[in-house]
């Protein structure tokens, strides 16, 4: 019977080093692919979406430029991230249908305040909806214009330096217009988020050669070598680049 025990034992140990090992070769020393079973247990596991988001997210789903909203569980970061640096002023480039804004007004405390820009009357108008009814659209300022005029009606209003954190997920040839006047309206220590700079695999698409994807390589590179922040690229959703700004 003791020899019995003795023996599983010695196989268990076996296998758990077996596979210890699989695991360290494959694994230990880079980002892990998510296969679709995978990513569906990070959700199972980690996911804590309101029902309200995932309402808007569900009729969203059914625009066709759905693929524009941001995956949930990065919304969920981002709420996460906006919690920890305790931020109150933060800044929004890019609104779609107001999910990213909602998960990041959500975090924000008591006299939090966002000021959003996008240019579609007939999108945001799905956002205002969700925000009146999350009862946080009175911490949402829309600005419906071109981005750029209101960040540069921003820095005219002398917010520069104010900002605690920036989303910038808008049209791919401006990122870098946004993000120099994001980066003059954030404190030192503020943080600007990136959205779609893995732009689904095509950044390293050789035959793409649109505007679009050159707009995301020209900024990605240009901000490897950016002292001016304090920098990471995390494969969350599509590629969400976060860069701090440094004193
Ligand atoms: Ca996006």
């Amino acid at each position: 019977m003791v020899v019995s025990q003795v023996t599983n034992h010695a196989s268990r140990v076996t296998l758990h080093e077996s596979r210890f090992t699989s695991h360290e070769q494959t694994m230990s020393r880079e980002t892990l692919t998510l296969s679709p079973e995978l990513y569906e247990y990070l959700l199972a596991v980690s996911l804590r979406e309101p029902e309200l988001l995932r309402r808007l997210r569900e009729e969203t789903g059914r625009d066709p430029m759905a693929r524009m909203q941001i995956a949930p569980e990065q919304g969920q970061f981002m709420g996460l991230l906006v919690e920890l640096m305790g931020a109150r002023q933060v800044l929004e480039v890019g609104v779609f249908t107001g999910y990213s804004a909602l998960c990041v007004a959500r975090a924000l405390p008591a006299d939090g305040y966002m000021v959003a820009c996008d240019i579609s009357e007939a999108w945001t108008s799905i956002a205002r909806r969700y925000w009146q009814e999350a009862g946080l659209a009175e911490k949402i300022e829309l600005r419906l214009a071109p981005a750029l005029e209101t960040l540069d009606a921003l820095l005219e209003e002398e917010r520069e330096g104010q900002f605690d954190f920036a989303f910038i997920d808008a049209d791919k040839e401006n990122y870098s217009a946004y993000y120099e006047r994001c980066l003059r309206l954030l404190r030192p220590g503020g943080l600007i988020a990136v959205d779609n700079t893995l732009w689904g695999g095509d950044v390293i698409n050789a035959d793409d050669k649109s505007a679009d994807t050159e707009a995301i390589r020209s900024f990605n590179r240009m901000l490897q070598t950016d002292e001016r922040v304090t920098l990471s690229l995390v494969p969350i959703g599509d590629g969400l680049t976060l860069a701090r700004k440094r004193g």
